[in-house]
């Protein structure tokens, strides 16, 4: 994935990072108060700026002119860690370098004191795939660390970590950004870049990207690449990633609502053949028919659960809502459920998704 954006709009300080506010005041406060501490655990889900934040925070810590908390971007040490160049920034991704032998050598890199900086960090990304061995060596590391030396462990997956380590570092837990966080970003990037690009755009490419920053602004990037022209609509962005034509879900829904199977049988195929994708249109479809069942319960939770959409599309959903009973929007989600779960199964790809339909148009003519 192409990542220009997502290392040209880094944070370089506090005040640029979008979410982790709850990070960002205890590591501030720690900054002005000199008090540092010798290991930190940055974990979360990928993208949520765990390694932005430990090099920004290496930084700071290092900055020379360091005006309050921010560091100045301007000193050597802040210019020789912007363009990667610190030697006394120490990088290892435990995901290849996850052996004692790295850990030893690790070791070796911090007997000696920083070059320039007053502090040599080691920031150990996916810290928690390091070997068995590797761990208890890195565990007497940090039992006696040397007092220039600042651990930055990142994880996605802190339960995987012995929890004798976990207990030597302060802990900070990296939040998925909302949707809203990611649009703001990316709002402040398309400004920055030029480009127009509709509300519902941003909101797609933020509910897409599953509150990964990283992932969104990877989008963003693609966007860039993929449409040539200044002005983005919400069109493209379903276009480019490949989403399902809202438009289809709505027809099928209808068909839903009146118990008229065999058109949506024969709509299902004549779309199979223009080269609908049976497993993505699955997917599409009992996600909008999960939309509608909590719409169902409670209409006012719309713009929690429909982003990047336009009010018209929004009012439509509400509709099909009020008009699908609620026992056969109930019906319909678990027989198609229960299809996903076969179509592996299946040599005929679309069969367990017309046995769910057939399976609805039975059983609810019943009720
Ligand atoms: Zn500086």
């Amino acid at each position: 994935m192409n990542q220009v954006l997502y290392r040209k709009y880094r944070p370089q300080q506090f005040k640029d990072f979008t979410a982790q506010n709850h990070v960002i005041q205890t590591l501030i406060n720690e900054i002005e108060q000199n008090k540092i501490a010798h290991a930190y655990l940055f974990s979360g889900h990928r993208g949520t700026g765990k390694t932005s934040m430990a090099r920004l925070f290496a930084k700071a810590i290092n900055c020379q002119n360091r005006k309050g908390f921010e560091p100045c971007n301007e000193c050597i040490a802040c210019q020789e860690i912007n363009k990667g160049s610190a030697i006394d920034i120490i990088e290892i991704d435990a995901a290849s370098n996850r052996g004692i032998d790295d850990i030893r050598s690790l070791r070796d890199s911090i007997r000696y004191k920083p070059n320039l900086l007053k502090y040599k960090v080691l920031i150990l990304d996916e810290a928690h795939q390091l070997s068995k061995d590797a761990a208890n060596a890195l565990l007497k590391i940090l039992e006696e660390p040397p007092e220039y030396v600042v651990f930055i462990l990142a994880t996605t997956e802190a339960h995987k970590m012995i929890s004798t380590i976990s207990s030597r570092c302060q802990r900070f837990d990296f939040y998925k950004l909302t949707i809203k966080e990611i649009v703001s970003k990316l709002e402040e990037i398309a400004k920055k870049e030029g480009v127009i690009i509709e509300k519902e755009a941003l909101e797609l490419i933020a509910a897409s990207a599953d509150g990964a920053l990283r992932d969104a602004e990877g989008i963003f990037d693609q966007i860039l690449n993929f449409v040539s022209k200044k002005e983005i609509k919400v069109g493209d962005i379903q276009d480019m990633l490949g989403l399902v034509d809202l438009s289809l879900a709505f027809d099928f829904t209808e068909f839903l609502i009146d118990k008229n199977i065999p058109h949506a049988i024969k709509y299902l195929n004549e779309n199979i053949e223009r080269g609908l994708n049976i497993e993505e249109f699955s997917k599409t479809i009992i996600n909008f028919l999960r939309k509608l069942l909590i719409l169902k319960i409670n209409k006012d939770l719309i713009d929690d659960i429909v982003v990047g959409e336009t009010k018209e599309t929004k009012d439509k959903m509400v509709s099909q809502s009020e008009r699908f009973k609620g026992e056969d929007l109930k019906l319909i989600l678990n027989l198609l459920l229960e299809a996903e779960n076969k179509r592996k199964f299946s040599s005929i790809a679309q069969l367990p998704f017309e046995l769910a339909l057939v399976d609805y148009f039975y059983q609810a003519k019943k009720s």
